[in-house]
C-alpha cells in the first residue's frame, strides 16, 4: 500500500471550523500537512482547531472568508500562500443546507445554496488550479452529498448544488488529469453535525430508519475517505465520487 505522502503539503479546508471539515483538518495535520482552517463566522471554533493541531506539534492557521465571495476567496488564498505556502491540497467542504419543500424555495434560498455550495467550489478551485498545473501537483476533494445523486422531494436547491459539485468534479477531473492535478468527490449520507440542527427529530428518525445500516455517520468516517482521495493510495483516481451513506444510495 502506498503511503499518504501528505507530509509538509499545504492544505486548505473550507469550512474547517466544524463538522466534517474539522475532522478533515485534524486528519490532514496528523498526516503531516500544514493546514489552513477556513471559516465564515465561528472564530472560536476555527481557533480551537488550530490550537488542537498546534498542541499536537503541527502547523495551522485560521482564515476567515466567505467562499461565495470572489474577493474574499482571493484574499484567503493570498493569506495561505504567504503564511504556509502555495495551496497544494484543497478540500472544498464549506456548505449550507435547508430542509425545505419545493414551495419554500424562493430565489433567495436557491441562490444561497448555489452560491455557497457550488460557486464556492468553483471560486476556490479556480483560484488555485492554474498554479497547481504549473507546479505539476494538486489534490482536490469536493464534499458533495447523496442528495446530488438521488431524487429528493425536500431540499431541491441543495440537491441541485450537490449534483453540480459532482458534475464539476467529473468534468474538471478529466480536463486537468494530465497535469497530475487530481480532483475527486465524496458524497456523504446523513452525518452527525450541526448542519442538521434545523431538521426535526421525526424526519431524522425516518432517514436513519430507512438507512440500510440503521445509523447516522460520523465526520471522521468521511474524513477517512477524503484523506484516501488526497493521498497516493488513490493515485489512479480522478473525476470520481465515492459514496458513504450506510448503504442509503448505491451507484449503478
Ligand atoms: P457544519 O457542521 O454545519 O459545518 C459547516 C462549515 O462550513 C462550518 O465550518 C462553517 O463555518 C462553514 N461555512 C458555511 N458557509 C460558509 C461560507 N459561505 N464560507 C466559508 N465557510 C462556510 O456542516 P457539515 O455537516 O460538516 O457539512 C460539511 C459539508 O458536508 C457541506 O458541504 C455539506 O453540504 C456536506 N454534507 C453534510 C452532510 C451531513 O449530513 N452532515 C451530508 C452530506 C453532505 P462557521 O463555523 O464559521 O460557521
Amino acid at each position: 500500500m502506498n503511503e499518504l505522502e501528505l507530509q509538509n503539503r499545504t492544505a486548505l479546508v473550507t469550512g474547517g471550523s466544524r463538522g466534517i471539515g474539522r475532522s478533515c483538518c485534524l486528519q490532514l495535520a496528523a498526516a503531516g500537512a500544514k493546514v489552513a482552517v477556513n471559516f465564515i463566522s465561528n472564530d472560536s471554533a476555527a481557533r480551537e482547531v488550530v490550537e488542537q493541531i498546534e498542541s499536537g506539534g503541527g502547523q495551522a492557521i485560521a482564515c476567515k472568508a466567505d467562499v461565495s465571495s470572489p474577493e474574499q476567496v482571493q484574499m484567503m488564498i493570498g493569506q495561505v500562500e504567504k503564511q504556509l505556502g502555495p495551496v497544494e491540497v484543497l478540500v472544498n467542504n464549506a456548505g449550507v443546507f435547508d430542509f425545505v419543500p419545493h414551495d419554500q424555495t424562493p430565489l433567495k434560498v436557491w441562490k444561497r445554496m448555489l452560491d455557497v455550495n457550488l460557486t464556492g467550489c468553483y471560486l476556490t478551485i479556480w483560484a488555485v488550479k492554474d498554479d497547481m498545473i504549473r507546479r505539476g501537483f494538486g489534490r482536490i476533494v469536493n464534499i458533495a452529498s447523496i442528495a446530488g445523486l438521488a431524487p429528493r422531494p425536500m431540499s431541491i436547491a441543495y440537491s441541485v448544488s450537490k449534483a453540480g459539485v459532482i458534475s464539476l468534479t467529473k468534468s474538471l477531473g478529466v480536463a486537468i488529469a494530465e497535469h497530475n492535478v487530481r480532483i475527486n468527490a465524496v458524497a456523504p449520507g446523513l452525518i452527525d453535525t450541526e448542519i442538521l440542527a434545523d431538521v426535526d427529530q421525526g424526519s431524522l428518525d425516518d432517514l436513519i430508519g430507512t438507512t440500510p445500516m440503521k445509523r447516522i455517520g460520523k465526520s471522521d468516517e468521511i474524513a477517512d475517505l477524503v484523506l484516501f482521495l488526497l493521498s497516493e493510495r488513490s493515485s489512479f483516481m480522478t473525476g470520481q465520487t465515492l459514496v458513504a451513506s450506510g448503504g442509503r444510495v448505491t451507484l449503478p
